[in-house]
C-alpha cells in the first residue's frame, strides 16, 4: 500500500519456548530485568504428559547471543536456562520448539489508504515489555468494526474515506501514549549505564511503595477505570 513506517531496531531478540520445571510456579507471572538479560515467565497448566509444572519462558538478549541458544542440544539448553533463572524453579527442561523474534518497534506514517486499514501490529508494533501489543490490536479491530458498522447503518460505503480517517484518528490517539511510554520503558530497562540502573531502581521502588501509582499503571494497561 506504499505506507512508510518509522522503525526502531532494539538490537535484541526474544527467545520464546515452553519449559518444564521442578518447583511450582504458584500461578505467578514474572518479569525480571536482570543485568545483561531480561527474563519473563508466564505460568501454564502442568505438562499433560509428565504432570511437571510448566511455563512459557521469554529470554531477551542481544540478537547474536540468542542464535546459539536456538540450536543448543535440549539438555544443555535446559542447564543454561536453569542457570539464567538462578535455579529459582529448580532444574528446567525444554518442553517445546524454540522461536526467536527480533525486537523492532514499527510506527506507520499512515494507518489507512483507499479501501484499506492497518490493524494489529501492522498499525503499531511495540516492544513487548508492557505486554500490550495484542490487547491494543484487539481494541483497534473493535474501533474499526464500529466505524464500519456505523457507515453501513448510515447507508454509506463501509470504506468511506471519512470513516477510515476517523478510525485512524481514534486509533492514533489511543495508542500513541502507550507506544511512547513503552519506548521509554524499553530504553530504560535495556541500558546498563549506572544512571539507567539507578533510575529503574527508583521507578520500581516508587511502584512498590505507592499503591495509587501501581493502580494507575494497571488501569492504563488493562483499560480499567
Ligand atoms: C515475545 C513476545 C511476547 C509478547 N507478549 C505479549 C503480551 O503478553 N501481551 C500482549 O498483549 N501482547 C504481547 N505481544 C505482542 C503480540 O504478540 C502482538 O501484538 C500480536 O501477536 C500481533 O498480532 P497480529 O495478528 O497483528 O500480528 P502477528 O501475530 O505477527 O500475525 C501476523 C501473521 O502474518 C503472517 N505474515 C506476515 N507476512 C505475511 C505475508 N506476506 N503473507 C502471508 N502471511 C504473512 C505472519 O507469519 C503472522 O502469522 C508479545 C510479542 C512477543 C514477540
Amino acid at each position: 500500500m506504499g505506507i512508510a513506517a518509522d522503525q526502531h531496531d532494539f538490537g535484541r531478540s526474544m527467545l520464546v519456548c515452553c519449559m518444564n520445571h521442578e518447583k511450582p510456579h504458584q500461578h505467578t507471572a514474572w518479569e525480571w530485568f536482570d543485568h545483561g538479560q531480561t527474563l519473563a515467565l508466564l505460568p501454564m497448566n502442568d505438562d499433560p504428559a509428565s504432570g511437571a509444572p510448566r511455563a512459557s519462558v521469554v529470554l531477551t538478549l542481544p540478537t547474536p547471543a540468542i542464535e546459539p541458544l536456538l540450536t543448543l542440544e535440549p539438555p544443555a539448553f535446559g542447564r543454561e536456562m536453569t542457570r539464567r533463572f538462578a535455579g529459582r524453579l529448580g532444574p528446567m527442561s525444554l518442553a517445546s520448539t524454540r522461536h526467536a523474534y527480533p525486537l523492532v518497534a514499527v510506527y506507520p506514517q499512515r494507518l489507512v489508504g483507499p479501501r484499506f486499514a492497518c490493524v494489529g501490529d501492522a498499525a503499531l508494533g511495540m516492544h513487548p515489555v508492557t505486554a500490550h501489543g495484542f490487547n491494543l490490536g484487539l481494541l483497534g479491530v473493535e474501533r474499526l468494526a464500529a466505524r464500519v458498522r456505523a457507515a453501513q447503518t448510515a447507508g454509506r460505503d463501509i470504506a468511506a474515506p471519512q470513516d477510515l480517517a476517523a478510525y485512524e484518528r481514534e486509533q492514533r490517539q489511543a495508542s500513541r501514549p502507550i507506544y511512547l511510554a513503552t519506548q521509554l520503558i524499553a530504553r530504560l530497562y535495556t541500558q546498563e549505564s549506572p544512571p539507567a540502573r539507578l533510575l529503574r531502581g527508583l521507578a520500581l521502588r516508587l511502584g512498590q511503595h505507592c499503591p495509587p501509582f501501581k493502580r494507575a499503571v494497571a488501569a492504563a494497561l488493562t483499560g480499567a477505570h
